[in-house]
């Protein structure tokens, strides 16, 4: 018999579960990948998520070439082009791995029944969280909305597990006519993208090499060095997981083992690390049982909160990096040129926007959502709405981050400032920090004056929010 792999974000060969599973049964197996950008609205990707899809998907064919299959590449709808292929090929069965963002779940759900309907077997499986988000719950058998008790129900199942080995003796199916990846029109026009290249290896063996880096290098003091955005403090995996690249299972049993053959004096705690995977899941948890906050606020209080009507020019200057806050700028621009941003500063400009300037999270959310490399339903929803005040779990609204006070906490010798805002990288640091203090520099270095007053913005901003509260 014939069976299909629709690999989607999973584009991995090892600890790949639907695609060990269609393999263990001898069938023929045919790789495949469906382009059906259309079926993902309102959040069809953006032309960062495209650019790093491009190269996942050149980085997966070279993978399954290796193997001697050919991955079959074809856009349109998913349900149509399947049934094509199971016309073609003669395949009795598909096996994908899960998704859980909203669009995905209901065109899920309607493509198993048609197929079964057809008596085309599908399997389905995870393959990219720990626990899948409806297997944990509350003693009221309810969702959690509160990120600890979550994680102290979550955390004693996960153990550390030998992740699934490629499948290896597979015999593969080749159909003809399919795309070639150019094809899929994927890379931008006009090229903004060679940062991107300088900092990202997409694909399963830039996974491996970046969680490798991270076991040799970071993880040792990962604690405090996650905070410190001039350092490659933290693991950088978020693309690759987002992108289904690696899984939590591997990465954990990677880490796990590294620390093992360090000296137990001076091993490494893994739980500050494995508590950020865990937010990951509980945001893949919240995005499963409460599908509208893509799109609303999580707390529906906010839907009539006194957010300031949009401002276009506003949002062009926090986009372009040219607020004149320098951290909210380093942090905007260093987001533009490698398709990242460090997470303290992604919870600096996010209050920035939506407190400092009371834009709506929704505007924050949209332009990260295109630039971001590693943008993603639920960690971006979450992220936003827990900056705002309006989330699952969130930070209270009257917490105002700082910019200059963070930069002078987290960026005390300006380093990071000086990597992305050069016009202003030979100013002694106190300097730097307020450039505003010297108009001559500002004139000078033709650095942007600050577009709003940070300490009165922030007293403007609580005063709404208090007379929104006591109406
Ligand atoms: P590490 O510190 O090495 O953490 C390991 C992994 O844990 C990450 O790769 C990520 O998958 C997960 N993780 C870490 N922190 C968080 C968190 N706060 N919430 C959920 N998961 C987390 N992350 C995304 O993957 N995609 C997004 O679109 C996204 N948007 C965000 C928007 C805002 C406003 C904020 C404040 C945060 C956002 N995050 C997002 C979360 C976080 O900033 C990134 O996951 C992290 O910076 C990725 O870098 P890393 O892989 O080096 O993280």
């Amino acid at each position: 018999t014939i069976a299909i792999m629709l690999f989607r974000r999973d584009l991995r060969l090892t600890d790949n579960t639907a695609l060990a599973a269609a393999c263990k049964t001898n069938a023929r197996v045919l790789p495949l990948y469906i382009h059906a950008d259309h079926e993902e609205a309102p959040w069809n990707a953006g032309a960062a998520s495209h650019w790093w899809l491009h190269h996942s998907l050149e980085a997966l064919q070279r993978r399954l070439r290796g193997c001697g299959a050919n991955l079959h590449l074809l856009q349109g709808d998913t349900l149509h082009v399947l049934r094509n292929v199971i016309e073609r090929s003669g395949a009795a069965a598909v096996y994908w791995n899960r998704r859980y963002e909203p669009a995905a779940v209901t065109r899920d759900t309607q493509i198993k029944a048609a197929l079964r309907e057809q008596g085309v077997a599908v399997h389905t499986y995870s393959a990219n969280l720990w626990s899948e988000p409806w297997q944990v719950e509350t003693k009221q058998g309810e969702p959690y909305r509160v990120f600890t008790p979550y994680w102290r129900n979550l955390r004693p199942s996960i153990t550390v597990t030998p992740p699934l080995l490629e499948p290896i003796g597979i015999k593969w199916v080749e159909l003809p006519a399919g795309l070639t990846l150019a094809a899929l029109k994927l890379l931008p026009r006009i090229r903004w993208d060679e940062g991107f290249g300088d900092t990202w290896r997409p694909g399963e063996a830039g996974a491996q090499d970046a969680l490798e880096l991270f076991c040799d290098d970071a993880i040792v003091d990962y604690a405090a060095g996650r905070d410190l955005p001039a350092r490659h403090g933290t693991s950088r995996l978020s693309p690759h997981l987002h992108f289904g690249e690696i899984s939590p299972r591997q990465i954990h049993h990677a880490i796990h083992r590294h620390t093992q053959r360090v000296d137990t004096r001076r091993r490494p705690d893994i739980e500050p690390y494995l508590r950020e995977l865990g937010w990951r899941e509980f945001a893949y948890h919240l995005l499963y049982h409460f599908p509208r906050t893509t799109t609303e606020s999580f707390n529906p209080r906010f839907a009539n909160f006194p957010w300031a009507p949009t401002n276009d020019a506003q949002l062009m200057r926090w986009q372009q990096g040219r607020t004149g806050i320098p951290l909210v700028d380093a942090g905007m621009r260093e987001l533009w040129h490698t398709g990242w941003m460090h997470n303290r500063v992604r919870m600096i400009v996010a209050s920035f926007l939506t407190k400092n300037l009371r834009q709506h999270w929704s505007h924050g959310a949209r332009w990260f959502w295109d630039t971001l490399v590693d943008a993603d339903l639920a960690n971006n929803t979450l992220g936003w709405q827990w900056v705002a005040g309006c989330g699952a779990d969130a930070a209270p609204y009257f917490r105002v981050f700082n910019p200059v006070s963070q930069a002078r906490k987290f960026d005390p010798e300006g380093t990071y400032l000086r990597r992305w805002l050069p016009e202003l990288a030979d100013l002694p640091v106190d300097l730097l920090h307020e450039p505003w203090h010297e108009p001559s520099v500002l004139k000078r270095s033709g650095y942007p004056s600050p577009m709003v007053d940070v300490r009165a913005s922030r007293e403007e901003a609580l005063s709404a929010f208090q007379s929104w509260r006591g109406a």
